[in-house]
């Protein structure tokens, strides 16, 4: 479930509001996206990987939010986690190099 948006990560782009199936961004006045609909997130992780700059974290559990706070994503290092794991964007190692799925198709031949 979305958890937290970072102020000083973002960039105001306004991608995580576009692409979110679940429409549970809203924004202030100076452009930040807030959390305005929580109950609503499908814990799809679209918002964290779209975002050019890390500013959002999605906790894998998906019945309720977790309380988790800006200071402790940051200090466990937990912006970006995901879309790094995926190898998404520019500069990230592809996780596929990664996907040991391929030595079932050997062990088949
Ligand atoms: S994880 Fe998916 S549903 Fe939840 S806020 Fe992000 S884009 Fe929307
Ligand atoms: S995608 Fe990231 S940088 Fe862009 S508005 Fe959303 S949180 Fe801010």
């Amino acid at each position: 479930m979305i958890e937290v948006i970072s102020d000083s990560r973002c960039i105001r782009c306004d991608i995580c509001v576009r692409v979110c199936p679940a429409n549970v961004f809203a924004k202030d006045d100076q452009g930040l996206p807030i959390i305005a609909r929580q109950d609503d997130c499908q814990t799809c992780f679209l918002c964290e990987i779209y975002c050019p700059t890390d500013a959002l974290f999605v906790a894998e559990a998906a019945d309720g939010p977790i309380g988790i706070t800006e200071a402790e994503v940051e200090d466990r290092g937990l912006f970006g986690v995901y879309a790094r794991g995926l190898g998404w964007s520019k500069g990230r190692a592809n996780g596929a190099q990664f996907d040991t799925t391929h030595y079932l198709r050997v062990a088949q031949v």
